[in-house]
């Protein structure tokens, strides 16, 4: 299933007289969200870039990093990004590195889809955390952790600065 954007050509975004909008609204294949992605993406031609604005959002249900509860997370994209228009061979090298710019061939094609899944995967937090009020790891995992590290034959309890020595031995 796909929200149904077609990639567009460059060329045929820059014959357009006014930039291209799409409403967006469904599921992509590589983004498992709860809800359809909803919002709208403009995509403008101007002399040498792309400038894209968005609007987005999404629900996406993740799993708490440090409790292994399920939970809801909203994804949102406000924002705009320009993309610089250029062959690979004619970019100005510092320029590349100094602005870290998104480029694109002028003979390519602008990929919406492609375009928001990275953007909303972007939105996807580093660690997830369930809530403020996280309950913390299951009790019952940490004792049984704890157990077995205890109940090891005793070589970690041994100082870790010792190991070398060990190996010596
Ligand atoms: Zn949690």
């Amino acid at each position: 299933m796909s929200i149904g954007l077609k990639p567009i050509p460059l060329k045929e975004l820059k014959a357009l007289s006014a930039p291209k909008k799409w409403e967006v609204k469904g599921y992509l294949d590589d983004l498992a969200s709860l809800t359809p992605i909803k919002g709208v993406l403009i995509a403008e031609h101007q002399e040498n870039s792309l400038l894209i604005k968005a609007r987005l959002q999404t629900i996406v249900s993740l799993k708490c990093d440090r409790c292994s509860n399920g939970f809801n997370q909203n994804l949102k994209f406000d924002g705009k990004e320009l993309i610089w228009i250029s062959k690979e061979n004619d970019l100005d090298v510092e320029i590349h590195l100094d602005e870290l710019v998104e480029c694109i061939d002028p003979l390519d094609k602008f990929e919406p889809e492609k375009w928001i899944f990275e953007q909303l995967n972007l939105q996807m937090p580093i660690l997830n955390i369930c809530s403020d009020s996280c309950p913390g790891p299951p009790i019952s995992n940490n004792m049984e952790a704890s157990f077995h590290e205890k109940g090891d034959n005793g070589s970690k309890d041994l100082d870790p600065r010792w190991s070398p020595l060990k190996k010596l031995l």
